[in-house]
C-alpha cells in the first residue's frame, strides 16, 4: 500500500495521522478552506522527498507541499477527497553553508525565515526578506509565492533573493541548480520557473540566497499628508536625496489607523489631530542620523506633508511599525472583508485610490474602504469591509461583485490582481477571468511539460 510505503521512506518520526496534529495543517490561515488528507509527511532529507514523489507519482497519488501554512490563498490545503498527500518541508530546515564573503548561503525550504534573518546577523550580514508572517513562513513557501513585504523597495522581493534553487520534480529526480553565480547566461533560467509556482511545478528543498551588508543605523518616521499623489511625490523626492537607502515606505488611509486605536489596546498615533493619510517609512542613515528628519522638515516646509513625527528611539520606532502590523488583526471585529492584493504602476497609485475610491462611493456607498500597503511597490491592499452593522454573509454575496469591479479597475490601469499572495485556489478563478489567455496558455504548457501526471499541488493557480 501506497501510505505503508511513504511510512517507511520517512520512519516514525516523519508522519502522522492523527487528525489533531493534522487539524492546523488542513485549514487555510484565515479559516476560508479547509481540506482533508491520510497522511501529512515530514521528510527531513532530500533524498526522503524524492522517493516521496516518485512512490506518489508511479501511484498517480497527488502531492500539496506545504511551508509555515501562512499564504493567504489556501495554496498549500489539500483539497477535501481525502486523497492528496500532504507534504510538510519543516523538518528540512538546516542552514547548510553561510558564506559572509560571498554575500550568499544555502539554506533548506523549511528553515523559518527570522530564523535565517537571525543567522545571516550573526555572521554580519542582512538577509533582507521581512514580512508580518516571519515568525512562521520558511523560506521555501516565500520563495514559491515570490513574498514581499516590507523591505521590496530596497531589496527586491524573494525572487530578487535567489541565485539558485535545489528542486525535487514531479517525477522524482532532483535538480541541483544551487549555484550561487551573480551572472550566468548558459542557457534559460531555470529556477525562475520554480520562483512563485506555488508547489505546481517542483518542490523547492534548498536555496542559494543572497546576503547583504547590515544597514547600520536607521530612521522610522511618520508622515501625515492631504492625499495620496503628495504620498507619491514624497517618494520622489526622497528617493532623489536618499537614493536606495530607503527601506521601507508604506501607505496607509486614516480609516485602518483609525480601527488600529479603536481595537487594539494601547495604539496611539503620535498627531494631535487626523489626517488622510499616512506614510510610515524607514531608511538607512549611516553617518547622517538626521537626514530622514531634514528631508521631512523640507517637505513639511514645501507642504508636501502635513505634519510629521520621527522616531527618537527604538521603542518609538517598534510602536509606529506594531501600528502598521496591527491593521489586520484591527480589521477582524469590523465585520466580513472583500481583500485585494493588487498592483498598479507606482505612478498611477494615487489615480487608482482616486477612481477606486469613486466607484466604491458611487456604488456601494455603505461599504468601508480599508486601502493600505507597500506603496514604494505600487503593491496595495485593497480591502472593501461590511457596511456598519450589516449582515455578514448577504455582503459576501455582494463582495463578488465588488471584487470583480476592483479587479477590473485594476486590469484597466495595467495592474495585476495578485501582487503579494499569490493565486492558490482562491484567486483561481479570477486569475482565469483577468489574465491574458496567451498567458494562460503559456503557463498550462509548461504545467503540463513538467508535470504530465499532474502530480504537484492540483487545482492550484491554472
Ligand atoms: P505556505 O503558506 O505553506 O505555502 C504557500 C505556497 O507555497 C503553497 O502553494 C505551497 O504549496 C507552496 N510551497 C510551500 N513550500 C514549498 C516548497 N518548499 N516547495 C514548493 N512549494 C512550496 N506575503 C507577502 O508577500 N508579503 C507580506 O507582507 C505578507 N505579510 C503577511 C502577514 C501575515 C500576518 C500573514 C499571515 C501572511 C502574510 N503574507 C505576506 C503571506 C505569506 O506569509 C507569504 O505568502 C509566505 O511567503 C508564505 O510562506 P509559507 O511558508 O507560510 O508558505
Amino acid at each position: 500500500m501506497l501510505i505503508d510505503e511513504l511510512k517507511d521512506v520517512v520512519g516514525p518520526a516523519g508522519w502522522t495521522s492523527d487528525p489533531h496534529e493534522l487539524e492546523p495543517h488542513l485549514t487555510e490561515w484565515r479559516g476560508a478552506v479547509r481540506g482533508e488528507t491520510p497522511i501529512m509527511l515530514s521528510p527531513n532529507t532530500v533524498e526522503q522527498v524524492a522517493e516521496i514523489i516518485r512512490r506518489c507519482a508511479a501511484a498517480g497519488t497527488a502531492v500539496v507541499p506545504q511551508g509555515g501554512n501562512t499564504g493567504l490563498c489556501a495554496g498549500a490545503i489539500p483539497d477535501a477527497s481525502g486523497e492528496q498527500v500532504l507534504l510538510s518541508l519543516s523538518r528540512l530546515n538546516r542552514i547548510r553553508d553561510i558564506r559572509p564573503d560571498d554575500f550568499s548561503v544555502v539554506v533548506e525550504a523549511g528553515c523559518i525565515l527570522e530564523d535565517m534573518q537571525r543567522a545571516a546577523e550573526r555572521s554580519g550580514r542582512l538577509f533582507a526578506l521581512s514580512l508580518g508572517a516571519e515568525g512562521s513562513a520558511q523560506i521555501g513557501g516565500n520563495i514559491s509565492t515570490d513574498a514581499g513585504g516590507i523591505n521590496v523597495i530596497r531589496y527586491g522581493t524573494a525572487r530578487a533573493q535567489v541565485l539558485g534553487l535545489e528542486v525535487v520534480l514531479p517525477d522524482g529526480r532532483v535538480w541541483n541548480g544551487l549555484r550561487s553565480l551573480r551572472k550566468d547566461t548558459a542557457g534559460y533560467d531555470l529556477k525562475q520557473l520554480f520562483i512563485g509556482a506555488e508547489g505546481t511545478l517542483g518542490i523547492i528543498t534548498a536555496a542559494c540566497l543572497k546576503l547583504y551588508p547590515l544597514p547600520g543605523e536607521t530612521t522610522v518616521a511618520l508622515a501625515a499628508l492631504p492625499s495620496a499623489q503628495n504620498a507619491i511625490e514624497l517618494l520622489a523626492r526622497l528617493r532623489r536625496s536618499l537614493a536606495d537607502r530607503i527601506q521601507a515606505f508604506e501607505l496607509i488611509a486614516d480609516r485602518p489607523f483609525r480601527w488600529v486605536e479603536k481595537n487594539i489596546a494601547g495604539a496611539r498615533l503620535p498627531f494631535d489631530r487626523r489626517h488622510e493619510w499616512y506614510v510610515l517609512l524607514e531608511a538607512a542613515v549611516a553617518d547622517d542620523g538626521d537626514l530622514v528628519e531634514r528631508e521631512l522638515m523640507r517637505a513639511l516646509r514645501d507642504e508636501i506633508v502635513a505634519d510629521v513625527a520621527v522616531a527618537k528611539n527604538s521603542s518609538e520606532a517598534e510602536a509606529l511599525w506594531r501600528m502598521r502590523h496591527s491593521i489586520s488583526e484591527a480589521q477582524k471585529p469590523e465585520g466580513a472583508c472583500m481583500k485585494h492584493d493588487i498592483s498598479v504602476p507606482v505612478g498611477s497609485m494615487a489615480e487608482f485610490l482616486r477612481r477606486g475610491g469613486e466607484m466604491l462611493e458611487t456604488r456601494w456607498p455603505d461599504a468601508r474602504l480599508v486601502a493600505f500597503g507597500h506603496v514604494g511597490d505600487g503593491n496595495l491592499h485593497y480591502n472593501v469591509t461590511q457596511p456598519a452593522g450589516a449582515d455578514p454573509a448577504a455582503f459576501k454575496l455582494e463582495g463578488v461583485a465588488i471584487s470583480r469591479a476592483i479587479y477590473q479597475l485594476v486590469r484597466e490601469m495595467g495592474g495585476s490582481i495578485s501582487a503579494e499572495h499569490g493565486i492558490g485556489v482562491l484567486k483561481r478563478p479570477w486569475l482565469q477571468e483577468f489574465a491574458d489567455p496567451l498567458e494562460l496558455e503559456l503557463m498550462q504548457t509548461l504545467k503540463a511539460a513538467l508535470d504530465p501526471g499532474n502530480i504537484l499541488n492540483p487545482g492550484k493557480v491554472i
